[in-house]
């Protein structure tokens, strides 16, 4: 409910609080800035969903990033979670900005961002959005094909262009974007020549090896391609002073000149940790457990009994307040595996708590009426009943950002908190 939703908070705190280990001044401006926040909006039933948006991971995600690549300027993918929180948070920590769109520009700038902080990183970009970035100084922006040298002559002469070149291997990343996106490294000569012959102005390389890439040879790969780019293109007169890593972690000192600015455009590093989701069981079915697949669930309906025995225990599907329409659309887009745990059972929070009550099989599934709305098929959670809560933990990436409100649902609303204390 609203109000245990500040015990949720606390435990997240607590939880938390442990890991920061360092303080600087952003961490009081940030408090200070986020006091307002704390409260739960009006218009949120006691039974909605919520999530649980802790900037004070944001912080510590920063300062890892600080301390393990600080040779690399973070650059936030804005697509990732356009929250107004994060956007603050680290437009406050001053990184730079990787805007898709106008209407991404538009926001970074609101937020205070500098035209100079902000890059253009869609390398297929509608006329009028590049006429809107030329018009508000946003300079820097990507390309990978002669079409869009072409539209930038034409919209923006004075471009800081950054040739996307295509990742070695996009099957290691959740979302391969090589399908749709990035020249191969053979094709960029051609690319400087037309960029050379309309006199723009290529300053650098850069690459995405997917989203949620889980193999760093794939990063060294690609860090390799782009040295080679470098250099070719003191071939065409371009001095190159960029690489732009798209989001990553390799060791990229021993390949890139030391004059050369890195880059990066991380998502899901900041946003994923930062949130917590919180859902209400707002109906179940019992089902018997012998059931071998989802159809067969809702046939095989049964009364609730006490069981004589583990085995005589039903298994159950149950309904709840956010679906793959709303914020689970992670598991269509975004290929997450989403993992229920138990908030609060019969009024009684079990936050991070061990538990040793048995687990029975289930599934659960989102509240709109399409049968697609499947969290999960088969999962295995202790017995919840109807009010009951579960939560998901890091579910900032690619959710509430492609959210819809099919069937009339509302989005799911934010509650933030900032667990980053500093060392005192
Ligand atoms: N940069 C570009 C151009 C992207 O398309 C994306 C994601 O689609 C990102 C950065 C962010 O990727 P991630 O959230 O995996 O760090």
């Amino acid at each position: 409910t609203p109000g245990s939703v500040q015990s949720v908070t606390t435990l997240r705190e607590d939880v938390h609080s442990a890991l920061a280990t360092r303080t600087d001044s952003v961490a009081a401006v940030m408090k200070e800035k986020m006091d307002s926040y704390y409260s739960v909006p009006d218009n949120v039933d006691e039974e909605d969903a919520f999530f649980v948006g802790d900037m004070g991971e944001v912080i510590r995600q920063h300062i890892q990033w600080k301390e393990m690549l600080p040779r690399v300027e973070p650059f936030y993918a804005m697509k990732c979670c356009p929250d107004p929180m994060v956007i603050k948070t680290l437009a406050t920590l001053g990184t730079g900005f990787d805007c898709a769109s106008r209407t991404e520009i538009e926001t970074a700038l609101e937020y205070g961002v500098d035209p100079s902080k902000i890059i253009y990183a869609n390398p297929c970009k509608q006329t009028s959005h590049i006429r809107y970035a030329a018009a508000k100084g946003v300079h820097m922006m990507t390309f990978d094909n002669a079409d869009e040298l072409r539209k930038i002559k034409q919209h923006m002469p004075n471009a800081q262009l950054v040739v996307r070149i295509l990742g070695s291997d996009g099957s290691r990343s959740l979302c391969n974007l090589g399908l749709k996106f990035g020249a191969p490294p053979a094709i960029v000569p051609s690319l400087l020549q037309v960029a050379k012959d309309l006199e723009l102005n290529v300053i650098g390389v850069s690459f995405h090896v997917g989203s949620g890439c889980f193999d760093a040879q794939v990063f060294g790969d690609a860090v390799k391609a782009a040295a080679g780019v470098i250099e070719v293109a003191k071939d065409f007169g371009f001095e190159f002073s960029m690489l732009d890593i798209g989001g990553g972690f390799p060791s990229i000192d021993d390949l890139i000149p030391s004059h050369i600015r890195v880059i990066a455009e991380p998502g899901r590093y900041y946003a994923a940790s930062a949130f917590t989701l919180a859902v209400n069981v707002v109906a179940r079915r019992a089902v018997s457990r012998d059931v071998k697949n989802v159809e067969d669930l809702v046939s095989g309906e049964v009364a609730v009994q006490a069981p004589t025995s583990a085995n005589d225990h039903p298994a159950f599907m149950y309904y709840i307040n956010d679906g793959m329409y709303g914020s689970f659309n992670c598991i269509t887009f975004d290929h997450q595996i989403c993992t229920p745990r138990v908030l609060a059972k019969n009024g009684t929070f079990m936050f991070g708590a061990e538990t040793t009550e048995p687990e029975y099989p289930c599934s659960i599934w989102g509240p709109t009426c399409d049968s697609i709305d499947c969290i999960t098929k088969e999962g295995s959670l202790p017995e919840l009943n109807v009010g009951d809560w579960m939560y998901f933990d890091n579910m900032g990436a690619y959710t509430l950002a492609a959210a819809s409100r099919f069937n009339g649902f509302k989005k799911t609303v934010i509650l933030y908190t900032n667990t980053y204390k500093g060392h005192n």
